[in-house]
């Protein structure tokens, strides 16, 4: 088992034989996610420090993983410190970075330094690139039904694109569960008179998030980082499918996704969750300047249910989008 701090070359990590645990979805389906940001407090971590960065402090240490990839560039500069904190009680720690300006031999050279200490070779990565290709392009045909033929929710397209960070650490259980729910979907009756909405940012920390969208009259048919995970890119060429990948780069990449996103899906609004003490709040501003539909910036801090004063917030929103639609009044 090895954990990963975020989504890395998962390719190269299979076909080194070893099974990829996404950390942040270990801890955030636990079950004891609070009591974890508790554990990491009680060891020393301030409380003006990411929930996330704490939660994945302590599913390393109660699951007694001895290996773990950090993404040190692309994603978050907490990684760094925690990478070392984890060092210090005897975990093994791969460093991995997306280089900002997206270049591609500096991508290049970080995958073949992972290779090397994983012990894959480019053969078996390529292979494994193929067998993952026909799982990705089923995540495709499950994003598809999401909103082009409106019979998934935004919670089943949430949970199926943010497992596909690791595939479970089994991409063969992770197909046959998706096969089996998408010849389930397919009879589903389409669902119509929604408001259409995306979500922007990391995925949210809150629990029956979607489910509190959904019973309020709208529905989430665009999880835009989660999809960036499943790498919808039908790509070759491994370098470039990781270089395709929007969320560890400049901005403008994400803005474009999501500005294609608002067009081809018919969003009526978006959604921009932020993480309290999360440098990634700033990127509001950009989204609010370059988006031209009606956006809602949410906050969460600690794992748990979705509390009142944010279902007000959204049912608000939503309240409004209908009215300017005409459906309200
Ligand atoms: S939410 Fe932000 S601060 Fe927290 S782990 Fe992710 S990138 Fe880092």
């Amino acid at each position: 088992m090895i954990g990963i701090t975020a989504t890395v070359p998962l390719e190269i990590v299979l076909a080194a034989g070893r099974t990829p645990v996404d950390l942040n979805n270990l801890f955030i389906t636990s079950g004891s996610s609070r009591e974890l940001v508790a554990q990491a407090e009680s060891a020393g971590f301030s409380h003006n420090i990411c929930a996330w960065i704490k939660g994945i402090y302590s599913t390393v240490i109660n699951h007694g993983i001895r290996e773990v990839i950090a993404v040190t560039g692309g994603d978050c500069s907490n990684t760094i410190a925690l990478g070392e904190i984890l060092e210090q009680k005897g975990v093994r720690v791969i460093p991995f970075e997306y280089p900002l300006d997206r270049n591609r031999e500096t991508l290049q050279n970080q995958m073949e330094i992972l290779r090397v200490k994983l012990g894959a070779t480019w053969p078996e990565i390529e292979n494994m690139g193929v067998r993952l290709e026909s799982i990705r392009k089923k995540l495709k045909q499950l994003d598809q039904l999401t909103y082009g033929k409106n019979v998934v929710t935004g919670s089943e397209n949430h949970r199926f694109l943010v497992n596909s960070s690791d595939f479970n650490g089994n991409p063969d259980l992770f197909e046959s569960e998706l096969d089996e729910f998408l010849a389930g979907v397919r009879k589903r009756t389409p669902r119509s008179n929604e408001i259409r909405l995306g979500y922007l940012g990391v995925p949210p920390i809150f629990t029956q998030f979607y489910e509190c969208i959904e019973s309020l009259g709208a529905r989430v048919v665009f999880n835009e980082v989660q999809r960036q995970f499943s790498m919808p890119f039908g790509q070759k060429d491994i370098v470039e499918q990781y270089l395709q990948y929007t969320y560890p780069y400049h901005m403008s990449a994400r803005l474009k996704d999501i500005k294609d996103a608002i067009n081809e899906r018919q969003l009526d609004g978006l959604i921009h969750y932020t993480q309290t003490f999360c440098y990634r709040q700033i990127y509001d501003i950009l989204l609010r300047e370059d988006t031209t539909i009606p956006l809602l910036t949410l906050e969460g801090d600690r794992p748990g249910f979705i509390d009142g004063r944010t279902v007000l917030r959204i049912e608000t929103f939503v309240e409004m989008l209908q009215a300017g639609k005409g459906e309200l009044f």
